[in-house]
């Protein structure tokens, strides 16, 4: 029996895109950009592009899959099981022959990083810190320096990790982006710079890496000619979804691995650049045509497979008035009446009320959770509707915010970890030496200098004279360390004997043991799906799992829930409905982004991603009042807001306008207080749409 052809569900610019460079043009050496508007199929071209390569005889295992996150790497794998498998007619485990290299560049960075340790002066067993401890490393830094006390106003180390993260990122010197971004701190400058070396030497010291290194780190690799020449001659393709997003950095690894630009693909679409706070820049996408030894071939997508005709209209309508033009056409073939809904409410509290209803309204009918997602500008934005949520056990998973591995007991037992992996991390053994009783910030600082002045640290630590009150206390935790150096020791079991360690410690520390062994169980239920403790550590601190609505880590994968997340997490995936929180004046565009006209219109592309995240349903809630975190001093309150500014009054037309609790029915409707204030809201609600 024939097999069908797997490329035949694809139009014939997805086909182009998809067989570039194999068949009948195999000739065609040429780099490949596809830039194309949301939802019109470039994450599953890419899909079909890497099975239709394997098909042609390509070896995953020379392939390289940059993809935005380690969960949509997973989901791009699944895809090109999947295609394959029809392809080949191959059954589920065997679809793949071998496994591409996949995953964020910081992750890939990593796993090269450690492969090249040696050659490139650094230690393989080096650890990686998240922005917490980075944070915390810079403050320490700051302060041993002199810089927090002699100059009071000196930046905090938020800001100073900030700005040195972007100039790592971006590339350009640190003055230029002192003047771009953070004017207020250009003052500074001479202090930043010897602050940031003595950063750089505080790592280096420590045996460990934060993001930015793992970026700049290979990047750097890639400049030596020699080790270029052997890691780009491993991949025969490197593929990167999301393009929009990379930086000047990863531009540059992408043009170093593959200077020819054969074998390179990126797909991309830059109205949904959202990151350039990060150091993103849509230059790459925009420069890709003739970045590389020769020009690249490139296809545009105009059909948009995800949303109905009317979402897609209203979505259409804020991004053309974007000052950028964007030269995107989509159209879909998907008719529907139902338009976008804007809906009006009283404030957030009912906000989450109207969203509950609705969510279960749409279960009812036959939508599971899983299919809808309810989006938001910030994080804290959705703690009323977490609430509701808990309040009438509506389950749900919320990604992109407070993260499992913040928790306090978490942090302590992978502290332990970490420290026992890279006995030189003082952010890690700070921290987990302290939580013997009797040891405090003094015996710590006094430990972890003699074990970094000693050749042995090992060593060191078992030599170390603790406090005579704790003695015996640190004798454990010696002789834990002492075990978890063993070489021969095979993974989970390290996380075990450590669990075994700590458990009575957070008997101690906690009032509430008995939840948080809980997480530690489910931590180390986590520990026991990954190969070793060094892929344990890495992959965890560069893509951790997300939240619960029990809290208790992440969530079985048949359970359904409803996802909760920030729209810049929501990028590329989609779902039947979709509800965007706040989108207000204030909020989107975000009152910390009214500076500059880019920070602005970076903000209608962000609307834009969340919108176009839909396929047939959409509403964007407006409350009338909205709840702001003054950064700078004022305190927390309650302001009126506005319908966001990219929803101009020419635009209503594409949407339906629901306000809600219904004029009418309001005093009467449950829940709602019939107080002055809100009274005010619901006349200025009715207000706003005559
Ligand atoms: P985004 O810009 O949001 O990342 P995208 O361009 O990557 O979007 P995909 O996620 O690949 O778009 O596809 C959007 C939806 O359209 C998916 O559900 C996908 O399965 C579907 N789709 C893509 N191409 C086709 C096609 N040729 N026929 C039918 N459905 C398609
Ligand atoms: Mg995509």
């Amino acid at each position: 029996m024939q097999s069908p052809d797997p490329l035949a569900a694809l139009n014939s610019q997805q086909r182009e895109a998809a067989t570039h460079g194999t068949g009948d043009s195999a000739a065609d050496t040429r780099p490949l950009l596809v830039i194309a508007g949301a939802g019109s199929g470039k994450t599953n071209t890419l899909a079909h592009r890497v099975a239709n390569l394997i098909r042609h005889g390509a070896d995953p295992q020379r392939m390289m899959l940059l993809t935005f996150s380690r969960r949509a790497a997973q989901e791009m794998e699944r895809r090109v099981g999947t295609v394959l498998q029809q392809a080949l007619g191959l059954a589920g485990k065997q679809a793949l022959p071998g496994l591409p290299w996949s995953g964020t560049f910081h992750a890939i960075g990593a796993r090269l990083l450690r492969e090249y340790a040696a050659r490139i002066g650094l230690e393989d067993s080096f650890t990686i810190h998240d922005r917490g401890d980075a944070e915390d490393l810079m403050g320490l830094v700051r302060h041993e320096i002199g810089l927090s006390e002699a100059r009071k106003r000196f930046p905090l180390k938020g800001t100073c990790l900030g700005i040195y993260s972007r100039v790592m990122n971006t590339c350009d010197p640190l003055g230029l982006v002192l003047q771009s971004t953070y004017p207020w701190c250009t003052q500074w400058e001479d202090e930043l710079k010897k602050l940031f070396g003595a950063y750089v030497e505080a790592k280096q010291q420590q045996n460990v890496l934060d993001y930015d290194d793992l970026l700049a780190f290979w990047a750097d690799m890639m400049a030596e000619p020699a080790l270029a020449q052997e890691v780009g001659a491993r991949f025969d393709h490197v593929l990167v979804d999301e393009y929009q997003d990379t930086n000047a950095l990863q531009a540059q690894i992408l043009l170093a691995l593959k200077p020819t630009g054969q074998g390179v693909t990126v797909v991309g679409d830059d109205a949904q650049s959202i990151y350039s706070f990060r150091g993103a820049t849509v230059r790459n996408i925009l420069d890709f045509p003739h970045r590389f030894a020769q020009p690249a071939r490139v296809v545009t997508l105009e059909r948009n497979y995800r949303s109905t005709q009317p979402i897609l209209d209203a979505s259409n309508a804020v991004i053309a008035a974007a000052r950028e033009r964007h030269s995107k056409n989509l159209f879909t073939d998907k008719t529907a009446s139902q338009r976008a809904q804007l809906v009006l409410v009283p404030d957030e509290a009912q906000q989450a009320r109207w969203v509950a209803d609705q969510v279960l309204r749409q279960r009812e009918a036959g939508t599971a959770l899983k299919g809808q997602a309810v989006l938001f500008r910030a994080s804290h934005h959705s703690a009323a509707l977490e609430l509701e949520l808990a309040r009438r056990d509506i389950p749900f998973v919320k990604f992109g915010g407070l993260k499992f591995l913040e928790a306090a007991h978490i942090k302590d037992l992978l502290a332990v970890l970490r420290f026992a992996h890279n006995p030189r991390g003082r952010m890690a053994g700070f921290r987990a030496v302290q939580l013997v009783p009797g040891i405090g910030a003094a015996s710590a600082t006094r430990l972890l200098d003699a074990m970094g002045e000693a050749g042995d640290p090992h060593r060191a630590l078992q030599e170390f004279e603790p406090p005579a009150a704790a003695r015996e206390d640190w004798s454990r935790l010696a002789s834990l360390f002492a075990s978890l150096a063993q070489p021969g020791l095979a993974w989970p079991a390290d996380m075990e004997l450590a669990k075994e360690w700590y458990l009575p410690q957070l008997e101690r520390l906690h009032e509430d043991p008995q939840v948080r062994k809980l997480d530690i169980e489910q931590l180390a239920r986590l520990a026991a799906g990954y190969g070793s403790r060094e892929r344990f550590l890495t992959e965890l601190t560069l893509d951790p799992p997300e939240v619960t609505s029990d809290q208790s880590g992440p969530p079985l994968r048949d359970e359904d829930y409803l996802i909760l997340s920030t729209i810049h997490s929501a990028k590329g995936q989609e779902w039947h409905a979709v509800h965007v929180l706040n989108v207000v004046d204030g909020c989107i565009p975000s009152d910390m982004a009214t500076g500059t006209t880019e920070e602005i219109e970076e903000e209608r592309r962000l609307l834009y991603v969340a919108m176009t995240r839909a396929k047939e349903q959409l509403h964007l809630l407006v409350p009338q009042r909205f709840y702001v975190t003054q950064q700078s001093g004022g305190g927390d309150r309650h302001v009126y807001a506005g319908r966001t500014r990219f929803v101009s009054e020419g635009m209503l037309a594409h949407f339906e306008q629901v306000a809600w609790p219904p004029a009418p029915a309001s005093l009467g409707a449950p829940g709602v207080q019939p107080q002055a204030p809100l009274m005010q809201v619901r006349a200025r609600a009715r207000a706003a749409w005559k």
